[in-house]
């Protein structure tokens, strides 16, 4: 075995193994979460998949930016395939060991050349927006220092491997012209790069093993760097969209329980029937949402695939009239939170408390009854976030736990429960309006 290829399998080990242990940590945080939906109508769920996550269009409806952010996912899916390429030729002591699938290889390699330029363009004008344009939608009072930061390294670590890809083809090129050896696969933007550079080949050589280990190194530490970054939705956001919400988006969800003593209200003969499918039988442990361990699996997968792009609270309504609400601070809050008391109880179990909460440390009540449910956020969400459903849940621990709703909304709750109608008039009187009609028809 060679040296490069003994290197190359214990940096392969170890990334790994980093990406092991954050994997594990996440799955240990899935598991504190409530469900949600079971996961039905696979075929649906394919067809907004490719539509949404790889067709990327919602991301269209801001045409310039949309499209080059589709151009970056797109190239990074083309690209993806060299670098199973080089994995395997990093393993095996090989050298482009896909040559074998012909005119396809060639199809695959040019394809990830050009795609590796326009990366680097599309990256550059992100980076030139971030740093020097005063974008609104990239700032606001969940926008800490770090978030900035944090995606100004992501973007970086992108350039740095495109840059590095474009290096390798290059010299890869030169190097094997200088050997006199077959070139595999075509690549017509380094092909132009190699023809301005005049290199002896020893130093061709060098500069190509050189860019072949940066170029590998940065994909194993984006890739351990990811899970920590809002740029995680490059793992995240094809199977949050897969697992979207079906249902229309002004639908609520109704609490299976709160349904069942509804109907019996109704109809008592329902207490003796057996639960339709999928219905709870057990008292939940609390109603709605108080913390992180009430939230389901669903909403914590939103909060893990958000790109925090902030398009959803360019178009809230109560964040666009300067109520305190921002959809897009209430997924971040969630991620947050379950990064601030999961490992608590994970160690401790259920009755961990660090003395916070979810709700009024991190979301205030004003913003959660800001919300008019309007579902503008959810519908504008390029990966299919639910954030009404986050917003009902709290709602719902506020009112059902505490009754804690505001004022308007309690007479509202007391008069249905007494006059089985939001006004205060009593049942016996809801027909007083029409009596005189009524005597007036009487005929005689
Ligand atoms: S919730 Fe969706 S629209 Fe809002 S910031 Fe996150 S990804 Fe963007
Ligand atoms: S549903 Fe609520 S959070 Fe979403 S856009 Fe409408 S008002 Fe804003």
């Amino acid at each position: 075995m060679m040296i490069k290829q003994l290197v190359f399998i214990i940096a392969l080990i170890l990334t790994i193994a980093a990406f092991s242990v954050t994997t594990r940590r996440f799955v240990r945080f899935f598991k504190l979460t409530k469900p949600a939906f079971r996961v039905r109508q696979i075929g649906q769920r394919t067809i907004l998949m490719l539509k949404v996550a790889i067709g990327q269009t919602k991301i269209f409806r801001r045409p310039v930016m949309g499209f080059l952010h589709a151009l970056v996912f797109w190239g990074f899916c083309v690209i993806l395939i060299g670098s199973i390429e080089m994995i395997i030729d990093g393993i095996s002591g090989t050298e482009k060991v896909l040559r074998f699938l012909g005119i396809f290889y060639d199809i695959i390699m040019a394809s990830g050349d050009v795609f590796a330029l326009i990366i680097a363009v599309a990256i550059l004008v992100f980076l030139a927006r971030r740093l020097f344009l005063n974008v609104k939608r990239f700032s606001g009072p969940e926008m800490k220092h770090i978030s900035h930061l944090d995606a100004n390294i992501a973007l970086t670590m992108i350039l740095l491997l495109m840059i590095s890809l474009l290096g390798m083809n290059t010299f890869y090129i030169l190097s094997s012209m200088e050997a006199g050896n077959e070139i595999y696969g075509y690549y017509p933007v380094s092909i132009i790069l190699s023809a301005f550079l005049n290199t002896t080949a020893h130093t061709t050589h060098i500069l190509y093993e050189t860019s072949w280990w940066a170029h590998i190194l940065l994909i194993f530490i984006f890739a351990n760097y990811l899970p920590y970054s809002k740029h995680f939705h490059v793992f995240m956001s094809v199977p949050n969209v897969f697992l979207s919400r079906l249902e229309p988006l002004g639908k609520l969800d109704t609490m299976e329980n709160i349904t069942r003593e509804v109907k019996i209200m109704m109809d008592p003969d329902q207490a003796f029937a057996a639960p339709a499918e999928g219905e709870e039988e057990s008292e939940p442990e609390r109603f709605g949402v108080l913390d992180i361990e009430d939230i389901n699996w669903k909403s914590y997968l939103d909060s893990l695939a958000c790109t925090e792009c902030g398009r959803c609270t360019a178009v809230c309504p109560a964040n666009i009239t300067g109520k305190k609400l921002s959809p897009r601070k209430i997924v971040m809050d969630v991620r947050a939170r379950m990064k601030e008391k999961g490992p608590g109880l994970i160690k401790e179990g259920a009755a961990f408390s660090d003395g916070k909460s979810l709700i009024r440390d991190l979301v205030s009540e004003e913003e959660l009854w800001a919300c008019t449910l309007c579902n503008a956020c959810a519908q504008e969400c390029p990966i299919n976030i639910n954030h009404p459903s986050i917003i009902v849940n709290m709602r719902r621990y506020l009112v059902m736990e505490e009754s804690a709703a505001p004022g308007e909304l309690n007479s509202i709750f007391s008069n249905i429960e007494n006059n089985g109608a939001p006004w205060q008039f009593s049942m016996e009187d809801r027909m007083l309006w029409a009596e005189d009609i009524m005597m007036n028809d009487i005929p005689g």
